[in-house]
Parts: C-alpha cells; structure tokens; sequence
C-alpha cells in the first residue's frame, strides 16, 4: 500500500489504543454491509450454515464471517483451520465429484500465483464446528467481488501450494450478492 490511508493504525504517531476496533464493531453493529454471501454446504456436508459480510474500508473490505455447522475436530487437541477463499466462478453448483465445481478457482484478477491472488483468505478456525472471523483486506473492494463466491475447503491451506494451497475439498459456497 503506498501511502497513509486517513483513519489507518500508523506507528509514526502510535499512542495507544487507536479508537479503531471500537469504530469497527460499531460499523458491523450498524452499518450495512455492501455485499453478503449466504453460505450453505451441500450432500454429507448439508449441516453447513453462514454468512459473509463484506464492509468497504479504507479503499479495501472489512470481511466478517460467521460460519456454524463444520466438520469439528474434537478432543483435547482438536479444532481445524479450514481454507477460505473467494473464487472466480459465479455459481455454487457443481457434479457428484466436486460439489462447487463451477465456483472455479481463486479470484484472481491480476494473475497472481497463490497466496497473492486477490481472493485468498486468513483459514477459518473452528470450534467445536463454528467459526467467527472478522479481518480486512486492501485486494479489493465490496463490490469488486459481487457475483463471484466465496468457498470453504475440507483442509488448512498451506500458503506454499500452486494454485490453491492444497487446501482440500470444498465443502460449503456462497455467491456473493450485492446488499
Ligand atoms: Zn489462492
């Protein structure tokens, strides 16, 4: 990013608590968030549920997933990050094999390899089978992304692995729409 975006946490006056995260939770409290994704799984995987808000912010998107209903992994050691991406395709439908198959590959607009690609997310951590995770990103705004769709995958993405961090299986989508 070049630059200072006004509002943006900078260290070159850094004084303490910023007054940002207050702004923030107060943005998602009450404000509407510019594009969504409802997310569903699909066959063995149908206990899938969620949303996808996307806020825009300082030139990029605020992104806040609540996602219920995932494979837990239980026990004292248990708990999965799962890969989280949006892709380039349009539609959450797909064949016997790969349930979202016409979801694609990654968003990806500037050809990218991964994980630079537009569409590339922190991994969900689940608990217990539910997932909050709220972050930003500056790849792209709300809008930028409105009819592509947003993927869950069965494995932690790898960050290393071309084209999509041998991140599994995906498992639910959502198409994004505008709010
Ligand atoms: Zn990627």
């Amino acid at each position: 990013m070049s630059g200072k975006m006004a509002g943006i946490l900078s260290c070159d006056n850094f004084s303490g608590i910023s007054g940002n995260m207050e702004m923030l939770l107060h943005m998602i409290q009450n404000g509407k968030p510019e594009a969504y994704a409802l997310v569903y799984g699909k066959a063995r995987m149908d206990c899938i549920c969620g949303n996808v808000l996307l806020y825009p912010l300082w030139g990029g998107t605020l992104v806040a997933a609540e996602i219920a209903g995932l494979p837990a992994k239980e026990g004292a050691c248990g708990g999965s990050f799962l890969g989280f991406h949006i892709h380039g395709g349009e539609a959450c439908s797909g064949t016997a094999d790969d349930a979202f198959a016409d979801a694609d590959g990654h968003f990806n607009p500037a050809g990218c390899e991964h994980p630079f690609h537009a569409g590339d997310f922190p991994p969900l951590l689940e608990n217990h089978g539910y997932a909050l995770s709220v972050f930003y990103t500056d790849r792209f705004t709300p809008e930028e992304v409105v009819g592509r769709t947003v993927i869950i995958h069965a494995m932690a993405d790898d960050f290393r692995t071309q084209p999509s961090g041998n991140s599994g299986m995906k498992i639910a989508c959502g198409k994004i729409m505008s709010a």
